[in-house]
């Protein structure tokens, strides 16, 4: 039998996953992606194998009851079904919040589980529903060993002085801290850098991180020294929905003035604001671009989008003390030319030159000239949290923890 790992991302209606052979070479080998959407709605599944032909694509009904767990096991039956002589020896979970406690991967444990979920409150919006494939594998396959890996584990080793607030000090030991998340993307950034060029896995990097959700990352040598966002998720760059860094006297405004009750005005700033909430259209980049020319609210949106990204930019120059290279990654950095050729053009200040015709392409490298360098880098959180979890299975399980990935 093949040893396979399964990783896994849950969302609160979704579940993404993919399936890799363990093997026994340089890296996990992915053989199979899948998504089912919709969950507890209208679910469906589709399943691609690595040449990207769709295996699976399936409807389950939408009498609301088929939620999380059900996927699940659906999924574990249908890799027992279709990928015979495979077995699953472990699970990857993508995690967004490992506290102050978890600066690495680690193997779930009754007491590991305990502790993430009293994380639950620096991401309520998330962490549960990540938490929640843990329990369902724990109580139906309590032999698998299952291996978290957090978003927020790479910037452990920021300097205090980046993750501090102005608050008072017993709030930052409360944990009212910067954390920083994206962490398995930018993690995986740094371990190919090299691949590219081998002088930027020695230099001062920002890495954009432009999906629906969005941050930015300054790397020193490969490591983190700051980031955009905080303690949330919601902190720094506006993303598809959620509105980026902002006065905290908004808050008190829309729960005093607006009378909006705290979940309210949540709901507002995670769901509703951003490419959204100031285009009135989309949350899409693509449908945004696609209607700029004539919707003047779509066209402000990606303006303050790419604004945005230039001043945090130039925050994150600051704390590097120069930069010898931007990357772009995830959905609209990896395809968005035009949202790359904006952001340079207003980095000319840094030295950046843009080559319109490597950035029209897709790169790699998408700038000329003795300045800085900009790439489009493909990110993959999914091969980092396999490898992750492949390093902690051949650990002896007592070991010391290892280095933060
Ligand atoms: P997530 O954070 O959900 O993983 P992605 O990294 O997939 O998100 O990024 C989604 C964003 O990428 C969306 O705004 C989408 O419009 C944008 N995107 C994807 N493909 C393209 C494209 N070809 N051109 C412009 N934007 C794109």
């Amino acid at each position: 039998m093949t040893p396979v790992l399964l990783v896994l991302n849950a969302g609160s209606s979704s579940l993404k996953f993919q399936v890799f052979i363990l093997g026994d070479g340089e890296e996990p080998q992915r053989i199979f992606r899948g998504l089912f959407e919709g969950l507890r709605e209208a679910p469906h599944l589709r399943i691609r194998d690595r040449t990207g032909t769709t295996v699976a694509d399936e409807d389950f009904g939408s009498d609301g009851a088929f939620g999380h767990e059900d996927a699940l096991l659906h999924v574990a039956a249908w890799m027992r079904a279709h990928s015979g002589g495979f077995e699953l020896v472990a699970v990857g979970h993508r995690i967004v919040h490992g506290g102050m406690t978890y600066c690495e991967p680690v193997r779930v444990t009754a007491e590991v589980l305990e502790a993430l979920e009293r994380l639950v409150p620096l991401a309520p919006l998330h962490q549960p529903h990540n938490l929640e494939p843990i329990r369902i594998f724990r109580r139906r396959f309590p032999d698998l060993p299952q291996v978290a890996c957090f978003d927020t584990a790479f910037h452990a080793g920021q300097p205090e002085i980046a993750r501090l607030f102005a608050l008072p000090h017993a709030m930052m030991e409360g944990g009212v801290r910067r954390y920083g998340f994206h962490g398995l993307s930018y993690a995986y950034i740094a371990s190919v850098l090299p691949a590219y060029d081998p002088a930027l896995a020695a230099g001062r990097v920002v890495v954009a991180h432009l999906g629906n959700g969005a941050s930015l990352c300054a790397l020193n040598r490969g490591a983190s020294v700051a980031t955009t966002m905080g303690f949330s998720a919601l902190d720094g760059l506006p993303m598809g929905t959620r509105c980026g860094s902002l006065d905290a006297g908004i808050v008190f405004y829309m729960l005093r003035e607006m009378k909006l009750g705290p979940d309210e005005a949540e709901r507002m700033l995670y769901t509703q604001s951003g490419l959204l909430g100031v285009s009135g259209i989309s949350n899409d980049m693509r449908t945004l671009r696609r209607v700029a020319a004539r919707e003047p609210d779509a066209r402000r949106a990606i303006d303050l989008f790419v604004y945005r990204i230039g001043r945090e930019l130039g925050s994150l120059v600051a704390a590097l003390g120069g930069i010898d290279a931007l990357i772009f990654t995830a959905g609209i950095g990896e395809n968005d030319a035009a949202t790359r050729a904006e952001v340079l053009r207003g980095a000319a200040w840094a030295g950046f030159e843009l080559d319109d015709a490597a950035n029209a392409s897709g790169g790699p490298r998408v700038t000329r000239g003795p300045g800085p360098t900009a790439w489009v880098i493909p990110t993959d959180e999914e091969l980092m949290i396999a490898r992750a979890t492949r390093a902690v299975l051949s650990r002896p399980r007592s070991s010391r923890p290892q280095p933060a990935l």
